[in-house]
C-alpha cells in the first residue's frame, strides 16, 4: 500500500519571474508503508527541500502531497526527523534529550520515559541515558537523536545525512544499526545520503536526483536480499544498481 503519494511536486523559492530558485520540478513519486526508501543526488538538488516539505516543515509552490490519506499541511505527529549533525541539548542527559518531544507535544511522561528507556535499549544505549551528550562519540549521540526521532512513536522516520559527519567504520556500523532498527521498528524510512553504496546497503529503492534542477530522475530498485551484509557490498546485484546510479551521474553532470 502506499503510505505517501507526490504528484506534480514544484517548489519555488523566491519569486520566480525575479529570480527565485526552482528547487523542485514536477516530482511525481509513491512510498509504500513500512518500505526504507534511499535519495541520493548532488549537493543543491533539492533533497532536503523534498524532505522538509514531507515533515511539512516547508511549504510547497504546487502539486499536492498525500501521507495515510491525507494532504500534508504542516508538521504532523506520525513524522521523525534526524538531520546531520545531532541537535541534542549540551545540558541535558541523554534521557532527558530523548524524552523532548514528549514534553513538546504534551504526552504522558511516565510512558514517555519507559519508551524512552526501551528506545535507548533498541539503538544499543542501555547505561548511558544519564550521562551528557559531550561523554558520547559521534555516532553514539546521532544514535540517541535517532531515538528521540521515534520517540513519539511516528509512522514515518526522515533522515537527514545523519552519518555524514561520521568515520567511515562508525558509518558502516550505524548502516547495520539502521537496518536492524527499521526490520524491528516497522517505520517507513526515508534516507538522505551523499554514499552511492550506503544508500544501496540501506534501500529497497534508492531515488536518484539530478540538477536540472531538482528532478527526480529514476527509482532504482535494489533487488539485495535482507537482512543484508557488509559483504553483500561486494556481489554483482550491488555493483550493478551502483553502476546505473553512477551512470545517471555521468550523463546529467556533477556529484560530490
Ligand atoms: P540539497 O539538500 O540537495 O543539497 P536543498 O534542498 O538544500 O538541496 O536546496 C535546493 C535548492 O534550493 C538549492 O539551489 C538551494 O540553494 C535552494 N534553497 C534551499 N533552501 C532555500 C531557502 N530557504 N531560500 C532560498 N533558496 C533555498
Ligand atoms: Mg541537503
Amino acid at each position: 500500500m502506499s503510505y505517501i503519494e507526490i504528484k506534480g511536486l514544484f517548489k519555488t523559492f523566491g519569486d520566480r519571474r525575479a529570480g527565485g530558485v526552482l528547487a523542485l520540478d514536477n516530482i511525481h513519486c509513491s512510498i509504500a508503508e513500512g518500505s526504507f526508501v534511499s535519495v541520493v543526488g548532488p549537493s543543491g538538488c533539492g533533497k532536503s527541500t523534498l524532505m522538509r516539505i514531507i515533515a511539512g516543515l516547508l511549504d510547497y509552490s504546487e502539486g499536492s502531497v498525500v501521507m495515510d490519506g491525507q494532504p500534508i499541511r504542516g508538521t504532523r505527529r506520525d513524522v521523525g526527523v534526524v538531520f546531520q549533525s545531532s541537535i541534542l541539548l549540551p545540558w541535558r542527559t541523554i534521557l532527558e534529550n530523548v524524552m523532548l518531544p514528549a514534553e513538546v507535544l504534551g504526552l504522558d511522561l511516565k510512558a514517555a520515559r519507559e519508551r524512552a528507556m526501551d528506545l535507548l535499549r533498541l539503538v544499543r544505549l542501555e547505561g548511558f541515558e544519564h550521562k551528557l551528550p559531550r561523554q558520547l562519540s559521534g555516532g553514539m549521540q546521532q544514535r540517541a537523536s535517532i531515538a528521540r526521532a521515534l520517540l513519539h512513536d511516528p509512522k514515518i522516520l526522515l533522515m537527514d545525512e545523519p552519518f555524514g559527519a561520521l568515520d567511515a567504520m562508525t558509518r558502516e556500523q550505524m548502516n547495520l544499526e539502521l537496518q536492524r532498527i527499521w526490520a524491528e521498528s516497522g517505520k517507513t524510512v526515508i534516507l538522505i545520503t551523499h554514499s552511492i553504496p550506503e544508500a544501496i546497503f540501506l534501500g529497497d529503492v534508492v531515488f536518484v536526483m539530478t540538477p536540472r534542477p531538482g528532478t527526480l530522475e529514476r527509482v532504482i530498485p535494489v533487488r539485495v536480499p535482507r537482512p543484508r551484509r557488509m559483504e553483500a557490498m561486494g556481489t554483482p546485484a550491488f555493483a550493478e544498481v551502483a553502476d546505473q546510479i553512477r551512470e545517471l551521474f555521468d550523463h546529467t553532470g556533477s556529484f560530490d
